[in-house]
Formats: C-alpha cells, sequence, structure tokens
C-alpha cells in the first residue's frame, strides 16, 4: 500500500484564502479589521522565521499586523507592560507571544497576562478550561490545524480510535478535548506508555507530537490508518545542510498508512492557517457577531 499524502501546504493556502475572503467580508460589511499582534522577546532564529512568516501571511490576509520586539534582556515587567497595552488597544483583536521566552522570564505568568478574548493561541487557562468543557474557545492553533488535515480524509471521526503520542498543553493536551468533540475514542500515549507500538497500532487515526525524530516506525501503523506527524526535528544531513524530518518514520509509515502528512509540508502550514483563523473568531466574538464561516 502506498499512502495518499495530505498536503497541507495546499490545504493551507486554500483556508488562508478563505480567511481572507472573511476579512474583506468584515470590512466592508462591519467596518472591522482584524489585528494581530505578536511579541518577539530576544533573538532566537527559529522563533524570528516565524514571527515573519507570520506577519507576512497576517498581511496578505488583509489583515493589520503589529509586530513588537523586545531585547533578550528584556524583564518581565517590560513584556507584561507590552501585553497590557495590547489588551487595551482596540485595533488589536489576537495577541500572541512568541515562544520560547528567555530564561528570566516565566513564560506561563506571560500567557495567562494575554486577555483570553485576545488569546489567539488558545494558551490560556481560561480558554484550556472553556474547552474542556466545551464551551465556544480560541483552540490551539497546531491541534485545530491537525483536525483540519484528518477531516480531509475521513468526513467524519465518530467512532474512530485515536491515539495521541504526545500529551504537551499546546498539542497533546488540546487534541483529546478536539477529538472527543468530534466523537472519537482517544487514547493519549507519553513517555511512560507500556508497549507503545502496540497502543498505536490499534488507531485509526495516530497523531504524533512527540520531539523525537522518526520515533514512531511504520511497523507501528495499523494498515489503512490516517497518521498526522507533528514533529518537527532539524537533522544534520552528511553534507552538513540541516534537514527537518517529523516524529514518523515517513518512508516506513506511507507504506502502511492509508493517509500521511509529509515533515516539512504537512502540520507546519496549518499552524499559522489557523493562527489567521482564530484571529478573525477574535475579532468577531470582540464585537458582538455571530462565529464567521472559517
Ligand atoms: P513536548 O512539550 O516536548 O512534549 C513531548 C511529549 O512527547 C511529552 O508528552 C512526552 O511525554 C512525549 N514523549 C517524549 N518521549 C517519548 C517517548 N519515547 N515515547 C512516548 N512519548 C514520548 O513537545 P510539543 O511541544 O508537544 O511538540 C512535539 C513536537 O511537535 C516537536 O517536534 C515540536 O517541534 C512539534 N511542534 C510542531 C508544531 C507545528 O506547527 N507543526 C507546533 C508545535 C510543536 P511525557 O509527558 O511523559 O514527558
Amino acid at each position: 500500500m502506498t499512502a495518499r499524502i495530505i498536503d497541507g501546504k495546499a490545504i493551507a493556502t486554500e483556508l488562508r484564502a478563505r480567511v481572507a475572503a472573511e476579512v474583506a467580508r468584515l470590512k466592508h460589511e462591519h467596518k472591522i479589521e482584524p489585528g494581530l499582534a505578536v511579541v518577539l522577546v530576544g533573538e532566537n532564529p527559529a522563533s524570528a522565521v516565524y514571527v515573519r512568516s507570520k506577519s507576512k501571511q497576517t498581511a496578505e490576509a488583509g489583515m493589520r499586523s503589529f509586530d513588537h520586539r523586545l531585547p533578550e534582556t528584556a524583564s518581565e515587567n517590560d513584556v507584561l507592560a507590552l501585553v497590557g497595552k495590547l489588551n487595551a488597544d482596540p485595533a488589536v483583536h489576537g495577541i500572541l507571544v512568541q515562544l520560547p521566552l528567555p530564561r528570566q522570564i516565566d513564560s506561563q505568568k506571560m500567557l495567562n497576562a494575554v486577555d483570553p478574548a485576545k488569546d489567539v493561541d488558545g494558551f490560556h487557562p481560561v480558554n484550556a478550561g472553556r474547552l474542556a468543557t466545551g464551551l465556544p474557545a480560541l483552540t490551539p492553533c497546531t491541534p485545530l490545524g491537525c483536525i483540519m488535515l484528518a477531516k480531509t480524509v475521513h468526513a467524519s471521526l465518530e467512532g474512530m480510535e485515536a491515539v495521541i503520542v504526545g500529551r504537551s498543553n499546546i498539542v497533546g493536551k488540546p487534541l483529546i478535548q478536539l477529538l472527543l468533540a468530534e466523537n472519537a475514542t482517544v487514547t493519549v500515549a507519553h513517555s511512560k506508555t507500556r508497549d507503545l507500538p502496540a497502543v498505536t497500532r490499534r488507531a485509526d487515526l495516530v497523531f504524533a507530537a512527540v520531539g523525537r525524530p522518526e520515533m514512531v516506525r511504520g511497523g507501528w501503523i495499523k494498515p489503512g490508518a490516517t497518521v498526522i506527524d507533528v514533529g518537527i526535528n532539524r537533522l544534520a544531513g552528511a553534507d552538513g545542510k540541516n534537514r527537518i524530518v517529523g516524529d514518523v518514520a515517513f518512508d516506513e509509515a506511507s507504506k502502511v498508512a492509508g493517509a500521511i502528512t509529509p515533515v516539512p509540508g504537512g502540520v507546519g502550514p496549518m499552524t499559522i492557517a489557523c493562527l489567521l483563523v482564530n484571529t478573525v473568531r477574535a475579532a468577531c466574538a470582540i464585537n458582538g457577531l455571530p462565529k464567521p464561516g472559517v
């Protein structure tokens, strides 16, 4: 068997076009221009790349993009003061504090400072709690993108056996809630799980969010299963250049799975597209408008 490749890049492009149409509608019908503010502290090169593409894609969707850079030496109070200003700014509907933050700054404290109504990363405990209790919430972007990708393969996830490998607050845990909301049967595996290959082999849907290059092997996959690979791992190639691989051994797994996301070009592009979706959703909610069509 050769798996169908789930083209996250193309699906994200189509989603961004729908976001742009929704932004145009909000501007035209309600004179609302959704705005996303990104806070980058320090010089982490990977974060700088992410922030550049977020700003570019925000502007391309017709939204306002506000970039705020603070030096590596910024204090917690500096970041809190900036977040406070953005919370109060009516032109800003979404706030994202780029992680990781420099050592002197408590990340959770900064995430807790973001107004939950503008928390487009969905990391605030209020949004995590709302998601867990089935209330409307801003949902973390990567898990949201994972569900959208799975639903390009299966119109309904109802009754499916889903196994998530990884239980982080930003990927694994929100995925539990999103899959339950789709009526899937959910198992969450982690570093203390016994016989992980036997657990993943039961799954119709496998979500790998571990951060270990190519850990999930072909033999761990049930024939025909759908595999969503969240991992982004940089490996040094023989030519000295970095190579990016996922948490799934793609060459092996694509011979067994029914459908699989590649890395790069799978979940990654969906994360930023879903950030734009969340910004439009936040702009609507803040202005008392119904949930938009994206
Ligand atoms: P994380 O916070 O480090 O969590 C990793 C999870 O994997 C933990 O729950 C850990 O278990 C589990 N784990 C580690 N080793 C394991 C093993 N040998 N067997 C089973 N489980 C194991 O990672 P994360 O932030 O969720 O990120 C996961 C991956 O996704 C990374 O590669 C990251 O770069 C990538 N990512 C990609 C995107 C995107 O946009 N595509 C977004 C976010 C993250 P314990 O809880 O027991 O320690």
